[in-house]
């Protein structure tokens, strides 16, 4: 029994020790389990005189309850230790700045539709839409281009195997319109358009906006000065316009829209190719054929459409060269035209 104690302080010494609670569980087993070595001490007992068992077993006995006694407090210590360990590392430091979202801004031929939008309902405009799929009546006939029309060829249309085709231009819009018979009307038709063509200045798929005035007595002289109006209004220059005579199968008589060169002012440079002007688009009073074919009586009604591209306004506007960085979703190149 002379070693009892020191048994004891050997036991004690490991307890302190133990840094885990699985080490610390390892102890426990070597000095209480079943074949511990504490427990091993209460079977000597039988070696003993029987007057003096009562008083080792009550020795061995407050031994093995000073170890448990330890071995429970180096428990709760190591519990909480590894409770502060977990916070401290969930450690929030609210001081510190935010990491931030990214912020995502409108892409700009959104940006300049909507600018487009807003100077022509500044106007007395309203803005109306209509499907992208079309059928051959709204694309094409009603708009005076019968199936043996030369100007089919100039669009390079996206047919479906019904029949139906990916609308080349917004003028549809104008029949629908036109076939709801409010008269008279002032709208701007904004949308994407569909064309089987690809480069530089093409893309299968771009905006159009087209605009449609129909009322008594409309003339060209009103064409020339809302699209006067709103290129100055658009590119925030005091810029000069003029229509050259040109050929559309809707309207009649037909012009093509220039405006003086907005990075020479008409002096002449590259983008110009030395003109001093650039085209921005195509406009005309309304063919009779086209409000005949939309239910509206040609003898009374008159009107002036005109149509240009969203993209190349936004190509002016921003001077970008190729019609393709629009649609490659470059965010070098989105972002500097930054939040709208
Ligand atoms: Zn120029």
């Amino acid at each position: 029994m002379g070693d009892l104690a020191t048994l004891t302080q050997q036991a004690l010494d490991e307890v302190a020790a133990s840094t885990t609670l699985a080490a610390l569980d390892e102890v426990r087993v070597r000095w209480l389990g079943k074949k511990g070595l504490l427990t091993e001490q209460l079977k000597s007992l039988g070696a003993l005189p029987a007057a003096d068992r009562p008083a080792a077993g009550a020795k061995i006995n407050v031994a093995k309850e000073r170890v448990q006694a330890a071995i429970e407090a180096a428990e709760a210590r190591l519990a909480d230790a590894a409770i502060a360990a977990e916070l401290l590392a969930g450690r929030i430091d609210v001081t510190l700045p935010g990491r931030g979202e990214p912020r995502g801004s409108i892409h700009p031929v959104t940006r300049t539709r909507l600018r487009i939008e807003t100077i022509f309902r500044n106007s007395g405009f309203e803005v109306a839409t209509g499907p992208e799929i079309e059928d051959d009546f709204h694309n094409f006939e009603a708009l005076n281009i019968p199936s043996d029309h030369p100007a089919r060829a100039m669009h390079d249309t996206f047919y479906f195997a019904d029949g139906r085709l990916l609308r080349t231009h917004t003028s549809p819009v104008q029949i629908r319109e036109l076939r709801k018979g409010r008269l008279p009307l002032a709208m701007i038709m904004p949308g994407r358009v569909y064309r089987c063509d690809h480069d530089m200045t093409h893309s299968p798929m771009f905006h159009q906006v087209e605009g449609l005035v129909v009322d008594e007595n409309v003339s060209f002289a009103n064409l020339k000065a809302t699209l006067q109006g709103f290129l100055r209004a658009f590119f925030e220059k005091d810029l000069r316009t003029r229509l050259r005579p040109s050929y559309f199968p809707f309207t009649e008589p037909s012009a093509e829209v220039d405006m003086s060169c907005v990075f020479c002012d008409g002096a002449g440079c590259r983008v110009c190719k030395h003109t001093g002007w650039i085209e921005v688009g195509g406009c005309g009073m309304v063919h009779p054929n086209v409000f005949t074919a939309a239910g509206v009586d040609a003898e009374r009604w008159t009107g002036y459409a005109f149509g240009m591209g969203i993209e190349r306004l936004a190509m002016l506007r921003d001077g970008v060269n190729d019609l393709r960085l629009f649609f490659e979703s470059d965010l070098r190149f989105l972002r500097q035209f930054g939040a709208a």
